[in-house]
């Protein structure tokens, strides 16, 4: 899904932003082989953390599990709109989710039409359990341009054993509000795309969904792989099947991520999340903010982005992967 981004943010393009992909390019052609990149001025894409707090309580999930527990905070338009000024013309697209449900931020729409007028494609990934009628109205009108949506199972039962506290009767009337808000408005976006995490409990429901996603009033649906923080010894929610799995079980009865760890990353040359308080997260998948690279209420972007900790922890990505514990589990290149 990464790279698809850029073509379809391609309808916003400029010869600008074209230059700055480019130079990615080249960034993570000098990782490719084995060199130290110079990393382009500014990132071409963007995470940002409209809530950092959630209505589910997902195992897999540091925030819903309680693993973590930040201080609650919402994005304001004050912070989107300092991103904004500082690195606009070089973005691609900007992601309005990170950890947490972004629609407990009514504000949302407001923000992503911010972004939207700035000619950058943007999305967001929710669980759908906050969709009536007047929000899907707002997240069609503001012009969003992707909405992922989380749909983990087919009927309550499957459902509810990953999205614990959800109602999936709340998914279905979802993508029927947002279905008739496009038809109503005359709008082809967002284009809603219905995401099935791989599970023990959900692969009863692939058939189902590969069967009717249209139907719902999805335009595409992605079955995806989990990541599980647990994976070494197994856990219960990993798929019966090998092949709907990131891990698979080794010789010494333990399970080992597929494929081999490749020492470099695109996102580290391309891609910055920043968090609900300002703080510059390594990537995604750091939820506990353990590489982090400081704070952009007190350092402008551009600062962040080419210190000495985001240049050390690229460096430690090309050198010993297998050691961070966050790209150890993550299939990522
Ligand atoms: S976990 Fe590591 S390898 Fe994976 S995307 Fe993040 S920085 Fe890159």
């Amino acid at each position: 899904m990464f790279f698809s981004i850029y073509v379809h943010s391609l309808r916003y393009v400029s010869l600008r932003k074209i230059w700055c992909l480019l130079r990615c390019v080249v960034d993570y052609a000098l990782m490719y082989v084995g060199l130290r990149p110079r990393v382009s001025r500014v990132p071409v894409s963007i995470s940002v953390e409209p809530a950092n707090v959630c209505n589910l309580r997902c195992p897999q999930c540091a925030l819903g599990s309680g693993m973590i527990h930040p201080r609650a905070k919402m994005l304001k338009a004050d912070m989107l709109r300092g991103i904004l000024n500082e690195v606009s013309d070089s973005l691609l697209s900007i992601n309005f989710f990170f950890q947490g449900e972004p629609l407990l931020n009514r504000d949302l729409p407001d923000l992503i039409a911010m972004a939207h007028e700035r000619k950058i494609y943007t999305l967001c990934s929710t669980n759908a359990q906050l969709v009536d009628a007047h929000y899907a109205e707002r997240l069609v009108s503001c012009g969003l341009d992707r909405l992922i949506i989380s749909m983990d199972g087919h009927n309550q039962q499957s459902y509810e054993q990953y999205r614990i506290g959800g109602d999936i009767e709340l998914v279905y009337s979802a993508l029927r509000h947002l279905a008739e808000a496009k038809h109503r408005l005359g709008s082809s976006t967002p284009v809603i795309e219905l995401q099935c995490l791989l599970l023990k409990s959900t692969e009863g429901s692939i058939d189902f969904l590969r069967n009717n996603y249209k139907r719902l009033g999805a335009d595409v649906l992605t079955l995806k792989t989990a990541q599980f923080y647990d994976y070494e010894h197994g856990n219960a929610l990993m798929p019966s099947e090998e092949k709907h799995s990131r891990y698979h079980l080794g010789t010494d009865g333990s399970y080992h991520l597929k494929g081999r760890l490749i020492h470099r990353c695109w996102r580290l040359v391309s891609a910055m999340v920043i968090d609900a308080h300002g703080v510059v997260r390594a990537c995604c998948f750091d939820k506990q903010g353990e590489y982090t690279y400081g704070n952009i209420d007190e350092t402008d972007i551009r600062t962040l982005w080419h210190s000495s900790r985001a240049v050390n922890f690229r460096q430690a990505v090309m050198q010993y992967r297998e050691n961070i514990d966050i790209c150890r589990n993550c299939d990522n290149v």
